[in-house]
């Protein structure tokens, strides 16, 4: 098969282990650098133009679009769509699934555990939107952050009005969120491909810190999940309508919470933790998966 990996770079280790794992299956790599392909629309003929050639005749794409370039690369990501080539992860679930407020909502719907979680627009409504979430301690989050950027915990009351009232008068778009103490600064992200958890790690916040992120200094171990918490990632992945997606949950005295599902989640971590060919699993799902035109939107409504 032929094979693109929608990438900025083809040095990061993602990347380098999707082509390492697609060649060693006897497949046609090629990395195409989202930022450098654009398109036109044409009826019935949509067309990926890249560096002055015409990208055609792939027979699926592996989409691993940074945050910082959500919006265009779910364009890029649909036009291969439009032009039957087949996602791993479809355009619709990414953007979804990068909104962790939409995201919770759909979840929730569903009833997905999750931290009890609050979003609000005046200011007048904060002492209540406090309350909702349990009051202080608590966590405020951008609600487009990424790799523990823009998560604050906020102790006491005290803090977080003030820490609220800044966001908002910056229009920042935050939610406010039940803090998770019991989880000790850890939380496990489970890797998951095609309904099926292949892999887990257990991530510990380095001393002094709650936010696990490994972009943060965390600490990365093999872990046992339970069969609740394995039946919790799927069922977030399925609602969530992505193929393979990493789903953070934290260990909570109520049982596993959701925190976020990821949907271009990092090998490497996963990789070195677990001593998982994780790469060459979703090569193989993209094996028994891919037929042309095959883009239909799964998932929840929303
Ligand atoms: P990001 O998208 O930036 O990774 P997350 O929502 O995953 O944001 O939060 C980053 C980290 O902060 C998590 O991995 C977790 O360790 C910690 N954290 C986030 N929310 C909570 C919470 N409600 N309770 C306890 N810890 C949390
Ligand atoms: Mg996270």
């Amino acid at each position: 098969m032929k094979i693109a990996i929608m990438s900025r770079n083809k040095n990061l280790y993602s990347t380098r282990r999707m082509v390492e794992a697609g060649e060693a299956a006897g497949h046609e790599m090629r990395v195409v650098d989202t930022l450098r392909c654009y398109m036109s629309m044409k009826s019935n003929d949509p067309e990926i133009h890249y560096r002055g050639e015409i990208l055609d005749d792939f027979d699926a794409v592996i989409p691993r679009i940074g945050a910082s370039i959500t919006f265009y690369g779910a364009a890029v990501l649909r036009q291969f769509e439009m032009m039957g080539v087949f996602p791993i992860n479809e355009s619709v679930a990414i953007t979804r699934s990068r909104d962790k407020l939409r995201s919770l909502q759909l979840l929730a719907r569903k009833g997905v555990g999750l931290p009890v979680t609050g979003f609000a627009n005046a200011p007048d409504d904060i002492p209540d939107l406090i309350s909702m979430v349990g009051g202080a301690p608590l966590v405020i989050k951008l609600l487009e952050g990424t790799q523990g950027i823009g998560v604050v915990l906020a102790e006491t009351r005290k803090a977080a009005e003030s820490v609220i009232e800044a966001f908002m008068g910056l229009s920042a778009n935050i939610m406010v969120q039940e803090y998770i103490k019991e989880a000790g600064g850890a939380d496990i992200r489970c890797f998951v491909v095609d309904g099926k958890v292949v892999a887990a790690m257990k991530r510990q916040a380095k001393e002094g810190e709650f936010r696990s992120n490994l972009h943060r200094g965390g600490s990365a171990a093999l872990i046992r999940i339970t069969p609740e918490e394995r039946a919790t990632a799927v069922n977030a992945a399925r609602i969530m309508g992505l193929n393979v997606a990493g789903v953070d949950i934290l260990r909570s005295n109520r049982g596993p919470l959701v925190m976020e599902v990821n949907s271009s989640p990092g090998l490497e971590g996963i990789e070195a933790a677990t001593g998982k060919d994780v790469a060459g699993l979703i090569i193989k799902f993209i094996e028994q998966n891919a037929r042309p035109n095959r883009t239909a939107t799964k998932g929840t409504r929303g």
